[in-house]
């Protein structure tokens, strides 16, 4: 997960002409009809900030908006959100990244991913589903016994 958290810091320091204002008209995937595709590394990371934002499950909202979109129209895990929220179709935020300036970071996200053993991007809502079981937690580095 700290790969894919490098990830969104080198993303972050790209000279890319993006201004997200939290306006969250691509948060409502029915209406754009688009919706954030993830690999497992971002998927589990959006599932650690879900965790964080104190909730354990995600349902799908009846407006086909995003799980995670908070009635105050707030990403309720922004920090932790998935490569497609920085990097989408939103005009007001500056319109797509230009895949040529974005396709070394992709290729990273999809090297975690087989590295997971995922298959490949998700819908938002299945991917996380997936990340939010405990089994789909990444093993934990055994610790020394204490002699
Ligand atoms: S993860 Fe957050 S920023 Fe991305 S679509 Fe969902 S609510 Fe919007």
């Amino acid at each position: 997960m700290a790969e894919v958290r490098a990830v969104y810091v080198m993303l972050a320091d790209r000279p890319l002409q993006r201004d997200c204002q939290g306006r969250a008209a691509c948060c409502h995937f029915r209406q754009t009809g688009k919706t954030p595709q993830l690999t497992r590394g971002e998927a589990l990371v959006l599932a650690q900030g879900v965790r964080a934002a104190g909730r354990t499950k995600v349902a799908e909202r009846p407006d086909g908006a995003c799980p995670l979109l908070a009635p105050d129209q707030r990403c309720m895990a922004y920090n932790a959100r998935p490569f497609g929220c920085r990097t989408h179709f939103c005009a007001a935020a500056g319109g797509p990244a230009a895949r040529r300036d974005v396709l070394d970071l992709i290729r990273r996200l999809e090297t975690v991913d087989e590295s997971l053993g995922g298959d490949g991007p998700k819908p938002l809502s299945q991917a996380l589903y997936e990340a939010m079981q405990p089994k789909s937690n990444p093993p934990r580095t055994k610790t020394k016994p204490r002699n």
